[in-house]
């Protein structure tokens, strides 16, 4: 078999190396990564049902990242999943009221994006080493809530690096922005902006485009690299966590060998899901993929129709992480569908960007077999929250919740008990007006920390370290900026 390379969904014909292509982030066309083909494991299930989550983690990622040595690799591995965890298994699976609840949210800050994020800067780190790049490597990003602050946290005082974060002004729930606006480290700057998480991601992405910026970069010895989900570096440790799961599930006598899972997973920009689809595709037994939408259902209806449409009103609700109108990493899933034709995939994309819309060919519409489609409404996601807790006492976050009424509408519909692993993808402390109100009634007006002494209460959870710490954390980054001025924002603070 050749060498797994990575190409552009919009240039099939490309071929990088994955330690370029994590430096690189986005192709210089436009399209996003996509490896050459899908690897298959070459270890049984058996077998790494016998691993802990790095064994796993090595595994997988050696099928894909192939010009890094296994020492490199093992090493990335073992600097990004250790005690910055609070649970030794890295992630937990935890049984609730008719599903496992995958808990994502035991790193440092709290939020799924931790699992890929501690690891991001170890892999770009190495990468520049392995490419001889002397630049500073400046990661710049766009985020609806929680990737802001695991980037952050992950690339805070790494040598070579200097991270700038731009966030919706009021767009994000208030552990979040404070999450963000408390980051120590001299290489971090974080600002707020005027516009919803869709406008910064989209100027960030113009930015990444601008040749003239990268120019003015090159002189003050800078280069730009990304560290949203768009990048090879965060999608490919996401899919150890649906392998992992599996065999967990497989070494604990929950299933058989052969049986098949189903998977549920809150979505925003597709990456996490994504990542099933790759395990899936990789040879792990996983049947359904349900995409769990908010009120901003833009997904919903594409699986539904075949029709994605952004032209509607953008909602704020109560997951905000997946407040997301252009969910960027379905790029990928639309060229696979395509049956990896790179001119198909560019004229759907250049149809998004000039008219808000874009329709797939009935061919295309059978590669979509695997996914269903649903989403929660408000009110739905908080019944759910609260009937969790009266059936179980477990707490769910709010994008949890999604995820977990959606797969219980789909059981309603389909019948299919298959048992069913559904993403668990932040802390109920990062949420906690929402989680509290509920549980309890509305709570919207009180005092932030005094609710999270009360879910404390409540959970019987302890209060992660990443909330308890906040509350006299000095605020470091208090500016905020227009759309237009973000560029400028950058350029002031690298000079
Ligand atoms: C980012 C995020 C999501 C959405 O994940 P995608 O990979 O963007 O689809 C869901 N839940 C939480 C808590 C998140 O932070």
């Amino acid at each position: 078999m050749e060498e797994l390379m990575y190409k552009s969904t919009r240039n099939s014909d490309l071929r990088l190396t994955a330690s370029k292509a994590v430096l690189q982030g986005l192709s210089e066309d436009g399209g996003l990564f996509v490896p050459t083909y899908i690897p298959k494991l070459d270890v049984s299930l058996e077998d790494l049902s016998k691993m802990d989550y790095r064994g796993v983690a090595y595994e997988v990622m050696k099928l894909y990242m192939t010009d890094y040595t296994e020492d490199e690799l093992k090493h990335c591995i073992a600097s990004a999943y250790d005690e910055k965890f609070d649970t030794e298994n890295i992630v937990d699976l935890v049984w609730a009221d008719g599903a496992y609840y995958l808990e994502l949210f035991h790193g440092s800050t709290i939020a799924f994006k931790d699992m890929a994020l501690s690891i991001l800067p170890h892999l770009m780190t190495t990468a520049a080493k392995k490419n001889d790049i002397e630049d500073d490597i400046v990661i710049l990003t766009a985020t609806s809530g929680d990737t802001g602050k695991a980037a952050l946290a992950g690339f805070d005082s790494v040598p070579g690096t200097k991270i700038i974060v731009f966030y919706p002004k009021g767009g994000v729930s208030f552990i979040q922005e404070r999450q963000m606006v408390t980051q120590a480290g001299a290489n971090t700057c974080v600002i707020g902006v005027n516009g919803n998480f869709d406008d910064c991601q989209s100027a960030v992405k113009r930015m990444f485009a601008d040749t003239e910026l990268k120019k003015t970069l090159a002189e003050l010895g800078c280069r730009f690299s990304s560290a949203n989900s768009i990048n090879i570096g965060r999608l490919i440790p996401q899919v150890v966590y649906y392998v992992y799961s599996y065999v967990k599930l497989l070494g604990e006598g929950k299933i058989a060998r052969g049986d098949e899972i189903n998977v549920t997973v809150p979505t925003g920009n597709f990456g996490n899901i994504l990542a099933a689809y790759l395990a899936k595709h990789m040879g792990v037994p996983i049947d359904r993929l349900i995409c769990a939408s908010n009120e901003n259902k833009v997904l919903f209806d594409f699986f539904n129709t075949g029709v994605y449409d952004k032209k509607r009103e953008f909602k704020l609700t109560n997951s905000p992480s997946m407040d997301i109108l252009i969910s960027s990493n379905l790029e990928r899933l639309i060229y696979f569908i395509a049956g990896e034709d790179d001119d198909a995939n560019k004229a759907l994309m250049k149809s998004l960007t000039d008219e808000g819309r874009y329709e797939i060919t009935d061919e295309m519409k059978k590669g979509l077999k695997d996914f269903y489609g649903g989403f929660a409404a408000e009110a739905d996601t908080l019944s759910q929250i609260k009937k969790l807790y009266d059936d179980t006492g477990y707490v769910l976050d709010t994008h949890t919740a999604v995820a977990s009424f959606v797969y219980d509408e789909y059981v309603k519909k389909t019948g299919d008990k298959k048992k069913t692993v559904i993403a668990s993808t932040a802390s109920p402390y990062k949420f906690t007006p929402s989680v509290l109100s509920a549980i309890e009634g509305n709570k919207s007006d009180a005092d932030p920390f005094a609710l999270v002494d009360i879910l404390a209460e409540k959970s019987g959870v302890k209060i992660p370290r990443a909330v308890s710490e906040l509350k006299n954390a000095p605020i470091k980054h208090d500016k905020v900026v227009e759309i237009d001025e973000m560029k400028g924002a950058v350029l002031e603070f690298l000079r």
